[in-house]
């Protein structure tokens, strides 16, 4: 009981005691709270309604640190189902063209880019001009030098970058984290992270390189990527690869359908993992070390995350992912609170080297050095 706990303090436990789900074991017997927040509360607009947008809008429902407060779409009809839906004033509605007067609205703290990747870039570096935070979507941008470019105008504007790596605050991602900083899997030995999913509509702006960046590595792809870190607690040093494609006229140059490749940490350790947009059933991390193991399916999907080690299995609390997020990212935004694994411009851009490295192993067949 004292472990599970400490667990839930490290974690921030006013987050995620209210973000647990009915399908928690827990949630019968929740936390309680020593007394209600009343915080500054994150004042959020929302960038491109999409499919993920409208999840984190839900999601941000039950959030206590952030609120959603504004919006921006090139569809006025969306503007208007989520003006309603959301109850946001008019004067926090903002379309593509004229989202930089967002500089002159007091009542909007932060702006959530959830739109197409190769999309981010401008619009994160017009949100840091108009002064307010940003927060991204992964990929960060489509290449290590526009995520850098990201980060040093964030850093100019003096506004804080994020990116929604959701996992990095899902309890039984962390507590594996745990698991292995206080030494209980011993030396890790090899990491495997499998992520895909059939992609499905042929026309859709994932298989379109000048929107996407690329393909399943991009999407889907980093998350085995990002996952290899923070499992092993080491930077990748060096990368092989190789592509596999088995339709062309879906997967154009450019766009990756299947990505195997390979990682090498200085420690020793090796990380075998597969990306792809043409495969079911792949959402799997194994995490190996001298004394243990752990293994987690589904890994990353929006839960419940499901998985055990060698000591049995893991039974932390189910959450809603995006509401944990939110609420922590307010955090660390306004009180400087820093997460046990980094969600800043800083580690979107380590993802953004290896991805280039990546591409850059498949193209020469060589064995790339990574500098993260
Ligand atoms: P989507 O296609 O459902 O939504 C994209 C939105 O962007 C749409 O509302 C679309 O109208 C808008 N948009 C603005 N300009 C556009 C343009 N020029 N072309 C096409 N669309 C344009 O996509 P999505 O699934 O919501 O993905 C959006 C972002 O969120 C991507 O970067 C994706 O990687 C990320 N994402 C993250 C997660 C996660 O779990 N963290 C999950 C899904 C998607």
């Amino acid at each position: 009981m004292n472990s599970r706990r400490d667990f839930l303090q490290k974690l921030g436990l006013s987050a995620l005691a209210l973000h647990l789900t009915p399908l928690s074991g827990w949630a019968n017997n929740p936390v309680q709270h020593e007394k209600p927040y009343d915080g500054k509360v994150l004042r959020v607009a929302i960038m491109g309604l999409g499919s993920y947008g409208t999840r984190v809008a839900e999601a941000m429902q039950s959030c206590t640190k952030a609120k959603l407060v504004g919006v921006i779409s090139g569809t006025p009809s969306k503007i208007k189902d989520w003006q309603t839906k959301y109850g946001i004033p008019a004067k926090n509605c903002y379309n593509y063209e004229n989202f930089d007067n967002i500089k002159n609205n007091p009542d909007i703290d932060a702006v959530y880019v959830i739109t197409p990747n190769a999309l981010h870039h401008d619009q994160v570096i017009r949100v840091a001009k108009a002064g307010k935070h940003a927060i991204c979507e992964k990929p960060m941008s489509v290449n290590a030098q526009q995520g850098q470019e990201m980060v040093d105008a964030c850093k100019k504007a003096n506004v804080k970058l994020l990116v929604g790596y959701r996992m990095h605050f899902e309890p039984k991602t962390l507590e594996v984290i745990r698991m292995r900083q206080s030494g209980e899997f011993g030396k890790i030995m090899f990491f495997q992270g499998q992520c895909g999913f059939p992609i499905g509509d042929p026309k859709q702006w994932r298989l379109n390189k000048q929107l996407s960046g690329g393909g399943s590595i991009m999407d889907i792809g980093i998350y085995a990527i990002n996952g290899s870190r923070y499992m092993t607690g080491e930077e990748p040093v060096w990368v092989t690869a190789q592509e596999t494609k088995t339709d062309h006229e879906k997967f154009k140059e450019g766009v990756d359908e299947t990505i195997q490749f390979q990682f090498g940490f200085p420690s020793g350790a090796v990380a075998s993992c597969l990306s792809t947009y043409n495969m079911n059933n792949l959402d799997r991390f194994f995490l190996d070390g001298e004394k243990g193991f752990a293994e987690m399916q589904p890994s990353t999907n929006y839960g419940p995350i499901k998985g055990r080690t060698h000591k049995g299995e893991l039974n932390q609390p189910v959450t809603i992912h995006q509401a944990v997020q939110m609420d922590e990212m307010a955090g660390i935004i306004f009180e400087g609170k820093q997460p046990v694994v980094p969600v800043d411009g800083e580690e979107g851009v380590r993802d953004l080297k290896i991805i280039d490295a990546i591409y850059q192993a498949v193209k020469s067949g060589q064995k790339v050095e990574i500098k993260v």
